[in-house]
């Protein structure tokens, strides 16, 4: 799943959720997500397309983080928080195969959960996206 939707789903959970559970129903959402349909993605060394598709990963990211603070004035500390644990799990890719066995067994795991990832899977992503964004602003404290 692309970053900008774990970034998303987080922050619902930090609007919502009861500020002491953000951080684990926040992590939990990242799993979650990722059991669903969603973009292609590459162990390095990167082709061209993935190149693009992490660009642009990173900008609607960057998007997202701006979306909150905007959206959300009076919560945005608890809604970041949602949204710092939401992506979170992803930075242990960093590890895979070069971490801890037991970590190595988790990101096993974590890769098997992503069943279903295709080359135009991102057109999801940008369908899960729009619905997420969509929900924010019926939340949010300004709209
Ligand atoms: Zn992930």
């Amino acid at each position: 799943m692309l970053a900008f939707n774990h970034i998303l789903a987080g922050s619902i959970v930090g609007a919502i959720a009861p500020a002491p559970l953000v951080p684990f129903i926040a992590t939990a959402s990242h799993f979650v997500m990722d059991i669903l349909p969603h973009a292609y993605g590459e162990e390095p060394p990167y082709s061209r397309f993935l190149k693009i598709q992490i660009g642009a990963d990173a900008v609607i990211s960057i998007a997202a983080v701006a979306l909150i603070f905007i959206l959300f004035p009076e919560q945005w500390l608890i809604v970041g928080i949602g949204a710092f644990f939401g992506l979170l799990p992803d930075f242990l890719w960093l590890f895979w195969k070069r971490g801890p066995k037991w970590l190595d067994k988790f990101l096993d795991w974590a890769h098997w959960i992503q069943w279903a990832e295709w080359r135009h899977g991102w057109i999801l992503d940008g369908m899960y996206a729009s619905a997420f964004v969509y929900f924010l602003i019926q939340i949010s404290d300004v709209i």
